[in-house]
């Protein structure tokens, strides 16, 4: 069954902003296609894109955003500030640069790339985030791969509870930990590479799954995760996959079928620890 708009669900932030739970991630798609792909990922539903200053595509994104002739208002867009912009002046700085790169009007949501112990910058980083959000330019603020000894000192610290937190999170690597503290805290959690690049692609329990269910194991792994109230932000650039990565309402995973997923938790990261930065 094809995806149709009034299926995806809305997750409402702490900032009162209601977004898609589903989104799609542009991590590594190239300035060629970075237009054409979000043009095409409009065409087939998705509302919600996760682009960064580190993608080097925030341009085309924006570019799309303002051809797609839907009112600003229903789409959402994420950008993050890198890791060599932390502390206030620069991370304003960073912030006017985006703005001007993606030119469709404000930010959704901007969140922190790293925390990046080792800078110790994070809570200058905020500070300016907060003064961002006073603007109208930024509509909401979070982070991204903060573990929980980085969120306890932003709260501490900050005035402003992150929006969400968005950290590396799929069943290999299913932080238990972090969403706990998220939830206690009124903040959402994110995954990012949700499918593990697709490292899970053979696992005989999620390929199980998939012919039971008769989807695909991504479409497995991402009803998981809507199914745990992560957003999810899935990245393809193949236009087949943007509808399959999308067309997961029409089946539901047993808290069963739950229990096995929790079971591949072996605690593997694709990218770096955030405390090792
Ligand atoms: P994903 O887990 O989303 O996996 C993407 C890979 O899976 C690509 O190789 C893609 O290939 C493949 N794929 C996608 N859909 C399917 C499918 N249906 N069947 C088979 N293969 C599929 O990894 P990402 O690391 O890209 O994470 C997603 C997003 O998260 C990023 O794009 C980015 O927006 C964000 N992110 C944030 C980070 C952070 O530090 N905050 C770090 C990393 C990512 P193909 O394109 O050929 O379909």
């Amino acid at each position: 069954m094809a995806f149709s708009l009034e299926q995806m669900p809305l997750v409402t932030l702490n900032s009162g902003q209601q977004i898609p739970q589903l989104g799609l991630g542009v991590y590594k798609v190239g300035q060629d296609i970075a237009d054409s792909l979000v043009q095409k990922a409009i065409e087939v539903g998705y509302r919600r894109f996760d682009t960064a200053s580190l993608y080097d595509n925030e341009l085309e994104v924006g570019a799309a955003i303002r051809k797609s002739g839907l009112p600003r208002s229903e789409l959402v867009v994420t950008t993050k500030i890198w890791n060599d912009r932390h502390g206030y002046e620069s991370t304003l700085e960073a912030i006017d640069e985006a703005l001007d790169k993606l030119n469709i009007e404000y930010i959704d949501l901007l969140l922190i790339h790293w925390p990046v112990p080792s800078q110790d910058k994070y809570i200058e980083t905020w500070a300016a985030f907060e003064s961002a959000l006073t603007t109208g330019r930024v509509q909401g603020i979070g982070v991204s791969n903060f573990n929980v000894s980085h969120l306890e000192r932003l709260l501490a610290e900050g005035n402003t509870v992150p929006a969400l937190n968005q950290i590396e999170l799929h069943p290999a690597l299913q932080q238990d930990l972090v969403r706990t503290f998220d939830a206690a805290n009124g903040i959402a959690t994110e995954a990012w590479s949700p499918l593990a690049r697709g490292r899970m692609n053979q696992d005989e329990v999620l390929q199980a799954l998939a012919a039971e269910h008769g989807k695909s194991v991504a479409q497995v792994i991402i009803r998981w995760h809507l199914q745990l109230g992560n957003l999810v932000i899935p990245k393809t650039s193949n236009p087949d996959r943007l509808a399959e990565n999308i067309d997961v309402f029409d089946f539901e995973l047993s808290s069963h079928d739950m229990s096995r997923i929790a079971t591949l938790n072996t605690n593997t990261r694709t990218g770096t620890n955030p405390d090792d930065m």
